[in-house]
């Protein structure tokens, strides 16, 4: 028995097959090479089918739809959406606790000495809900999606540059945190249009108690946290919250299936999930 070559198996993985299509194994070379002949075929005719119906039906890529939902969501909700710069201040990744031997440290890119691309969205969401607190009555949501980039290693669930939703709520009741987290995390996965999934607790010493978001397979699609927590000090926040992070392509994988994020988020290689060199 054989199975696809390396480059076939690339070029299948490009144009979207499916897993069972991945794993498929073959009597000789010649009814593997036939079979692929055929996969591309159809394949390429699919994705110019959806590349069609995107011109003359939605018009954006999956990944600006879901941005859409997801805003008027929680906007709906009450969430009063931010939009702060993608450039990070040093100073501020610190007061995060990412400080020389934390372990995404050596995934940041940095830019200048002084300044760094956001890994994440929660500093900037702190220093504005800082503000916020003093401002506006309780409880403060706000949300912010938009870029977040890392220096990854392994490569078909991470991607170095990804897209962040990161939602918080302050000044809610203590009692309330962890039901707030899975109803705020339950509104997402509605309009993700995931319905398979689940939460999983971890107590850390460092990080208090977190939420992950976990789909069928395992996947991350999201994490959350509550405080008060022992960053807040940095900030001078003594409220209660919750807040969660979910990566937007990790939510598109769950629904559009696929081996690999990339073909999901910001691209030339790819529009809305389908690859242009077909
Ligand atoms: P993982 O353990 O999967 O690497 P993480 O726990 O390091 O993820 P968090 O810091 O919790 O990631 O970030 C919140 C969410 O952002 C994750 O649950 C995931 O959906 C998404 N995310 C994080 N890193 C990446 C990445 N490199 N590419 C795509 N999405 C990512
Ligand atoms: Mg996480």
């Amino acid at each position: 028995m054989t199975s696809w070559t390396d480059i076939q198996h690339r070029r299948l993985v490009e144009l979207g097959a499916a897993e069972a299509v991945l794993q498929q194994a073959f009597s000789d070379d010649a009814a593997r090479n036939n079979a692929f002949q055929k996969q591309v075929t159809a394949l390429t005719r699919l994705g110019r089918g959806r590349l069609a119906q995107l011109r003359s039906t939605h018009r954006r890529p999956a990944l600006c739809r879901l941005e859409h939902r997801l805003t008027e969501a929680l906007t709906g909700l009450g969430f009063v959406q931010v939009s702060t710069p993608v450039l990070l201040s040093r100073g501020l990744l610190a007061k995060m606790g990412v400080t020389t031997d934390h372990p995404l440290n050596k995934q940041i890119y940095w830019v200048e000495r002084d300044k760094c691309l956001r890994p994440m969205l929660a500093p900037h969401l702190y220093y504005v809900m800082k503000d916020l607190l003093r401002l506006w009555e309780k409880p403060v949501a706000i949300f912010e999606i938009g870029p977040c980039f890392r220096r990854e290693s392994e490569g078909a669930r991470h991607s170095s540059e990804f897209t962040m939703l990161n939602l918080c709520e302050f000044g809610l009741p203590e009692v309330q945190r962890r039901q707030r987290i899975e109803n705020l995390a339950d509104v997402i996965m509605a309009q993700a249009k995931i319905t398979a999934y689940a939460f999983e607790t971890e107590t850390s010493a460092v990080y208090g108690t977190t939420v992950d978001v976990v789909a069928a397979d395992g996947l991350e699609l999201g994490s959350g946290a509550m405080g008060p927590h022992p960053l807040d000090r940095a900030w001078k926040i003594t409220d209660t919250w919750v807040g969660i992070g979910f990566g937007l392509e990790r939510l598109l994988m769950a629904t559009e299936g696929g081996s690999h994020l990339s073909r999901h988020g910001r691209s030339l290689a790819y529009l809305d999930g389908v690859r242009l060199n077909i």
